[in-house]
């Protein structure tokens, strides 16, 4: 079905949604390309190409109603063309002077001569751009779009609501318009493949509508329709994945890890403190997950400090004693060695034999012994089943590693791995599937969840060891530097530590915001000259990195500047204070973060955050930190700031933009997974929606999820 008013009869009767784009008209060779790294490669395809924003251009506005700022509409006669040179003549400036009834306006271009010639005395144009204030006050459009044509329906850039789509270099909105205007008639060729009993439940139109609609909507109604419908469209397809996975999970075997009720008390025992009534459920629940013989999918929430690493050493405890093997990712290289020390410490009495595998580590413990050896060794006794739990970044994904009877995959800090991530780890097992445990300080919304993972189960720990006391958060002006600095002494006169965090690494721009090496100089020699401070960074050598925080773990040091590798894991339980520079420059999920490394035992601890800018809305956000200790309720805040790609960083999951935005819209979820479920039960294997089996084959290629 295609509106009326599309006007196109310049597209060819052999033009179809197969037709390749070098086919179509102004596509050469070099466009061609450049559609192509958006995987555009058809006529279909660019129909595909779902805008990532409109804007609102169909509001006409006569000239005297025009103020400086509004974006506008406007439709005047040109009156007067005058093209002249800029500066040393390598910029040309073009002026026009158009009028409507009302009055007279001036349009001004840079550097693009050619208006001069393809715009003619007494044309009517439609205008758009933002109103600017001309030299001499006059209301001026700057590089406005224009369109030589008498009625809107026609127009694709200006007097009407306008796409805007992801460009690649060399290719301009306008290109992009264009083509999808052109193959716009194309969509009335286009079968839908939902089935009609499903659009009628959900109230949805039908597809060939929903991509007219989706570049070309005639009002803001069709648009949220054909949003509405293709944003439907993509959660149902990730459902009908999602639960036809489900399915065949059913059938797969996991390896069996039997619960040693004895051994596991014993270490409890021993443990320096008492586990907190969450820490021993979820313990409870992933021990007996891990005895039957389907694999575990499951996410430990649980906010910073919550004691998550206790509760996975507990699963790949009972893991070492079945003798079978389990793996702990953990996000980078610090945080691996930080959890190396402290498993090669847990599990001193016990038999299990740790490796630790990073690009340029490997080592491997015993009964508290250490020992350095080559690679090749190490991946042997890996392959050969001497090795118990392997503790790596990365690498341990990218080594070719055979492993002996994987059991047990940990991955902390979760929502930092790629989701390609995790799917790569799964290929590497291919026997049985290992279960899975996730740790992350950073909710995600059970709904968000189920939609990512399919059939994960989540457990939280809801709260902290009983002994710690809330920090003290608190928005520091600049004129009261000293006195943070004052508070910083006497936290350290008593025997405490304390992180300086700064965004940067160098000195890069001129916005005053601070860096490590700076203000590591400006502390030692202008503020504590007679404190030890240390710094670490992203750039630093590996062994350079482990030796200072090794230096501040073991009291060496005073003060620790910092760029954002503390962000997660760290632990230091003498750490009580820290000045965050810059604080604006974070996201309120990793402020909370940074915070969590104070405040891990007893003692008070105190968080105090500098901006360099002191806007209004930096402060909104950044109270939300001081308001809340409550890691959870800041999630939500920043979900809502930010949206969900950003924060559980899905932009590189391959996921499409409209199912990524609706990550946050648990109704469309709940509808689309009701959809896809009732549709299964029905056809299971969706003999009877050939189309729909198709689009599901060739569009599910592209997502990744577990
Ligand atoms: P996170 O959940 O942020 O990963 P960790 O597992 O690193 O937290 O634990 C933080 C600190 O709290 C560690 O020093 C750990 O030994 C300690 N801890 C864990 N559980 C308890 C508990 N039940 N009581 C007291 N301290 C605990
Ligand atoms: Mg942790």
């Amino acid at each position: 079905m295609v509106s009326q008013n599309h006007r196109i009869t310049y597209l060819p009767s052999m033009i179809s949604l197969t037709t390749p784009i070098q086919q179509l008209t102004r596509v050469g060779a070099t466009t061609a390309s450049r559609l192509r790294r958006f995987d555009i490669r058809t006529a279909a395809d660019l129909l595909w190409n779902i805008p990532r924003k409109h804007e609102d251009l169909s509001t006409m506005y006569t000239i005297d109603q025009l103020a400086v700022g509004m974006h506008v509409t406007v439709q005047a006669t040109v009156q007067s063309i005058k093209k002249r040179p800029l500066r040393n003549r390598k910029m040309t400036l073009t002026e026009v002077v158009v009028a409507d009834d009302t009055g007279q306006l001036q349009l001004v271009w840079f550097n693009q001569p050619y208006i001069s010639t393809t715009l003619r005395e007494h044309d009517l144009l439609f205008l758009s751009g933002e109103v600017k204030q001309g030299r001499n006050g006059e209301l001026q459009l700057t590089n406005p779009n224009y369109e030589k044509t008498t009625t809107t329906s026609d127009t694709m850039h200006t007097g009407r609501i306008v796409p805007h789509y992801h460009l690649t270099a060399g290719l301009t909105q306008k290109q992009l318009r264009f083509l999808i205007k052109q193959v716009l008639p194309l969509t009335s060729s286009i079968e839908d493949y939902v089935p009609k009993n499903i659009r009628q439940r959900y109230n949805l139109i039908d597809l060939a509508t929903a991509l007219e609609h989706i570049h070309y909507p005639e009002n803001m109604t069709d648009l949220e329709r054909a949003r509405h419908r293709l944003k439907f469209d993509e959660l149902f397809l990730i459902m009908l994945a999602v639960e036809s996975a489900k399915t065949q999970l059913t059938t797969v075997q996991a390896p069996k890890i039997t619960f040693d009720t004895a051994a596991t008390k014993t270490f409890v025992d021993a443990l320096p403190f008492t586990l907190t009534a969450s820490q021993k459920k979820a313990a409870w629940t992933i021990i007996s997950d891990l005895s039957k013989g389907n694999p575990m999918n499951r996410l430990l929430q649980g906010d910073v400090g919550s004691g998550k690493t206790v509760v996975a050493a507990l699963a790949i405890l009972n893991t070492c004693i079945t003798r079978l093997q389990s793996v702990l990712l953990a996000p980078t290289d610090i945080l691996a060695k930080q959890h190396y020390d402290s498993f090669v410490e847990l599990f001193a009495t016990t038999e299990c034999t740790i490796a630790m595998l990073t690009r340029t580590t490997t080592e491997l413990a015993y009964k508290n012994n250490r020992e350095q050896i080559p690679k090749k060794d190490l991946e042997q006794a890996i392959a050969n089943g001497s090795v118990q739990l392997i503790i790596g970044t990365h690498a341990v994904l990218q080594h070719n590693l055979i492993y002996n009877n994987l059991a047990l995959v940990v991955v902390d800090e979760q929502h930092r791995f790629g989701v390609n991530q995790r799917r790569q780890l799964k290929d590497m097992t291919p026997d049985l599937i290992p279960h899975f445990l996730s740790m992350t300080a950073t909710p995600i919304p059970r709904s968000l969840a189920l939609t990512m993972y399919g059939d994960l189960s989540i457990s939280v720990l809801k709260e902290k060891p009983t002994n710690r006391k809330p920090i003290i958060t608190k928005l520091i002006h600049k004129s009261n530097r000293a006195r943070a600095y004052q508070a910083i002494r006497t936290e350290i006169a008593k025997g405490n530590q304390a992180f300086v965090i700064c965004p940067l690494v160098e000195e890069s721009d001129k916005l005053g915001v601070k860096s490590v090496t700076t203000e590591l100089n400006n502390l030692s020699t202008n503020i504590f000259p007679d404190l030890r401070i240390g710094m670490v960074h992203g750039k630093l050598k590996k062994a350079d990195k482990e030796q200072v925080m090794a230096d501040f773990r073991n009291k060496q040091l005073d003060m620790l500047v910092a760029t954002a590798v503390v962000e997660v894991g760290v632990d230091i339980p003498d750490a009580t204070i820290m000045i965050i520079e810059a604080a604006e420059r974070f996201g309120l999920a990793q402020l909370h973060q940074f915070r969590g490394r104070v405040g891990r035992s007893d003692k008070q601890s105190y968080c105090y955050l500098f901006t360099s800018e002191n806007t209004r809305p930096t402060n909104d956000r950044l109270q939300a930190l001081v308001a809340t200790n409550n890691g959870f309720e800041l999630a939500e805040t920043d979900l809502k700031l930010r949206g969900p790609g950003d924060v559980y960083g899905y932009r590189q999951s391959g996921l499409p933009e409209l199912a990524i935005a609706s990550l946050s819209d648990v109704q469309s979820i709940e509808s689309a997974k009701e959809a896809a479920e009732t549709l299964l039960q029905a056809d299971p294997q969706l003999t009877n929606n050939p189309l729909l089996a198709s689009q599901l084959a060739s569009r599910v290629g592209q997502m990744h999820f577990e």
